[in-house]
């Protein structure tokens, strides 16, 4: 991350990045972009591990971070909540981080990003990068909350990609413009009025999929973890996928909140 240990080598402050401006993407997706120090800026992602404050809390107490990485959370209560997130764009040169939220209608950060108004405060406590690999054909799946990060694997594809991004969302509203190489085809999922997590669409898009003959392929997947389970089975046992040609992981549990320290 940004800020450099302290001569103690002990435990580094948090980058905390102040909101900007809000954009409603769709009706449920909120965007919020951030600013702080360039160096912040340009450590803020692709993946982020976000330190969100309780909305009816003037004055978070932010953790540290140890040097192995371990986050240091301040004794008592805080009043923060970790979460993963993704950076959708980031640009040190204009200073400003761009995270989308989905306003799922629970849960302190997606309640956080509902409330979010200039001024106010998050922080991020690390950075990772995506998990994918470049490959001649790629299968990208994912929901709403994946959207982010499939719009940066898309961005990073080489011009001659090929291959296909199912995407999974509510109806035609929650629909974004994704910028794509031609030869990767954009197939909208529409779940219509199944909740979130509950229909099999991405799974079943998956299972109706023959591997590609002769291609070096790489799968990317990121939903609900049910989901996900079902896509990485589907993908290892009929498409015999190794280890570094597939990153299948669940963004988020039905039922449950994404981290304990929260
Ligand atoms: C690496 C990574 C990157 C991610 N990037 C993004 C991103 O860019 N944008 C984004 O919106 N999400 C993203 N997510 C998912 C996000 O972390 C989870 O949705 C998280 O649970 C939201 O936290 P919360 O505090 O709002 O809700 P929590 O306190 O975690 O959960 C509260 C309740 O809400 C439910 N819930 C959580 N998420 C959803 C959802 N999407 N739809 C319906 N119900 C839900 C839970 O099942 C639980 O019952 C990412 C996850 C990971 C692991």
């Amino acid at each position: 991350m940004s800020t450099p240990a302290g001569p103690d080598d002990g435990p580094r402050p948090v980058d905390v990045l102040t909101v900007v401006s809000t954009t409603q993407v769709t009706p449920a997706v909120r965007r919020v972009t951030l600013t702080g120090s360039p160096e912040a800026v340009a450590a803020a992602g692709p993946t982020l591990a976000l330190l969100v404050p309780r909305v009816d809390d003037p004055a978070p107490r932010w953790p540290e971070v140890a040097r192995d990485g371990r986050i240091v959370w301040p004794q008592g209560s805080h009043g923060v909540s970790l979460r993963s997130y993704t950076a959708r764009r980031q640009d040190p040169a204009t200073g400003e981080v761009d995270v989308d939220f989905v306003l799922h209608g629970d849960g302190p950060a997606a309640t956080w990003a509902a409330a979010a108004v200039p001024g106010a405060v998050l922080a991020v406590a690390s950075a990772a990068p995506l998990g994918d690999a470049p490959a001649g054909w790629l299968l990208l799946a994912g929901d709403e909350t994946a959207l982010p990060a499939i719009s940066r694997v898309l961005a990073a594809a080489a011009p001659d990609a090929r291959g296909i991004a199912l995407l999974e969302v509510a109806g035609a509203a929650e629909e974004q413009h994704l910028a794509h190489p031609p030869g990767v085809e954009l197939r909208w999922l529409h779940r219509g009025d199944a909740a979130p997590g509950e229909a099999p669409l991405l799974a079943d898009a998956i299972a109706a999929l023959d591997r590609p003959e002769g291609e070096d392929l790489f799968a990317w997947v990121a939903a609900e973890s049910a989901t996900v389970r079902a896509a990485r089975a589907d993908l290892r046992r009929r498409w015999g996928l190794g280890r570094g040609q597939h990153h299948a992981i669940g963004y988020w549990r039905r039922g449950r909140a994404m981290s304990p320290a929260g």
